[in-house]
């Protein structure tokens, strides 16, 4: 037994004693191909880079902590001016947190006080998407349209009112252009303002492209867009939730880039500091920041490790060797051949259904049956087996199981580091496919 409480009570994860690149080793001596950034796609430029070490030691060497409210601090700065600089036309405004969920609780707060300053506190319903996951906090739960991850939590969560994902595998009508799929399914956000009077709605929130819980499902083309004039002509506020998709992830520093869609706030975590500390961050629209300085003049925000200099530091050092060493660029490039190889591999397997995503963010769809898409039975637990092999095969993967209501299946995602080799690439898709293969052997075929 530990003192530490991991998920899985009464089974302790074998302890981490190294990680340099995509490589992990345990107590033990085993190693370990990290394909999913450290376990939750954060470690976007690898594990162990010196450069950021060096940056981190500099920066405790001259200031550890001082509260946002009383300083602002240099990296904190200069973080805030790299990522405007880059940022889409007017979200040139940063505020920082410690990780994804407080990023969405900021963002939920900030647009009930957007409309209060506005002088129309009655514009605060949230719409959102079902089969969504915003983060772990009561509030970001509100949002969240996962039904396992919130349902127990229910009755201590807000009403929020949940149009259908963009998932074009189970949602397009066959022969359907994906253009006309990704306008039918924006036209879902226009039927629920309707339905809930615009007066009333204060946001809509989504993923760019859904991670964890559809396994890397991308909005279709036009869709966000779409999405962006409807919030435009009902005068609701736009929030994308870039926390696992954004940073790079893509092969654009922020997902929206390729969708030519600006929201009004953007949130961002895990890749922005590259796991070297937890950061998180809401890229926030002069527009609303005018609002509030012609207003109350004060953010009604406040956590103590806003701004924390060693992690913008990090954070900070992390954004710069993305840019140094070309990783968007080869993001692309590598997503596209890991895409080719998961293709050639799995493309004609009888349990994978749909192969998907965008730069190193890709998923597969884990089916019983591919020519009807049935999933497969929950109860079989596909997604947390393949984990638990793979692992045994020395790989990490990012697993998600099936809904009970059988609206999607099993999935399996990989985010590996954009500093990924092609010889790594490689061998993630042969353990994969080792993994895969005795998993359903062992769940399906006992
Ligand atoms: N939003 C999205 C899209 C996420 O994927 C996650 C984490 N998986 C969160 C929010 C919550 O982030 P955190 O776990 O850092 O609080």
């Amino acid at each position: 037994m530990t003192h530490v409480l991991h998920r899985k009570l009464g089974k302790t994860p074998p302890t981490v004693v190294h990680a340099e690149g995509l490589w992990l080793r345990d107590s033990e001596g085993r190693t370990y191909l990290d394909a999913v950034s450290g376990g939750a796609a954060v470690s976007a430029i690898g594990h162990g880079d010196p450069r950021v070490q060096a940056a981190i030691d500099a920066q405790l060497a001259r200031v550890d902590f001082a509260h946002n409210s009383f300083f602002t601090n240099e990296p904190a700065e200069a973080l805030a001016d790299h990522l405007a600089e880059r940022a889409p036309g007017g979200l040139s405004r940063v505020l920082y947190c410690s990780g994804g969920s407080e990023a969405m609780e900021a963002a939920l707060k900030l647009a009930r006080q957007i409309w209060i300053e506005r002088g129309r506190p009655e514009k605060r319903t949230i719409i959102a998407r079902e089969q969504s996951y915003h983060g772990g906090t009561l509030g970001a739960l509100s949002i969240g349209g996962n039904k396992p991850r919130s349902m127990p939590f229910r009755p201590m969560l807000f009403d929020t009112r949940f149009i259908e994902p963009c998932y074009a595998y189970r949602y397009r009508h066959d022969g359907e252009s994906e253009a006309d799929y990704g306008a039918r399914a924006a036209a879902a956000l226009e039927r629920m303002i309707q339905k809930e009077e615009a007066d009333t709605v204060a946001a809509f929130v989504c993923e760019p492209v859904v991670g964890a819980t559809l396994g890397c499902a991308p909005a279709a083309a036009g869709y966000l867009k779409r999405i962006r004039e409807i919030c435009d002509h009902h005068d609701i506020l736009l929030i994308f939730d870039e926390v696992m998709c954004g940073a790079g992830r893509t092969g654009y520093t922020f997902a929206c880039e390729e969708d030519a869609a600006t929201p009004d706030i953007l949130a961002m975590a895990k890749g922005l500091g590259g796991g070297y500390q937890p950061i998180g961050a809401l890229l926030v629209h002069d527009r609303l920041v005018d609002t509030i300085v012609s207003g109350s003049g004060a953010l009604l925000q406040g956590f103590t490790y806003m701004a924390h200099p060693v992690a913008c530091a990090a954070a900070l050092r992390v954004q710069q060797i993305m840019v140094e060493d070309g990783l968007l660029e080869r993001v692309r490039d590598k997503g596209e051949l890991l895409r080719r190889r998961l293709e050639a591999t799995f493309g004609q397997h009888p349990h994978v259904g749909d192969i998907r995503g965008r730069g190193l963010f890709l998923g597969m769809e884990l089916v019983e049956d591919r020519s009807t898409k049935a999933p497969f039975d929950p109860r079989l637990g596909i997604a947390a087996r393949l984990k638990a092999v793979a692992m045994d095969e020395g790989l990490m993967v990012y697993p998600s199981g099936g809904t009970v209501d059988g609206t999607n299946g099993d999935h399996v995602l990989l985010a590996p580091a954009y500093t990924v080799s092609d010889e790594e690439i490689d061998e993630i898709v042969v353990r994969l496919s080792r993994s895969l293969n005795r998993t359903l052997a062992e769940a399906v075929r006992p």
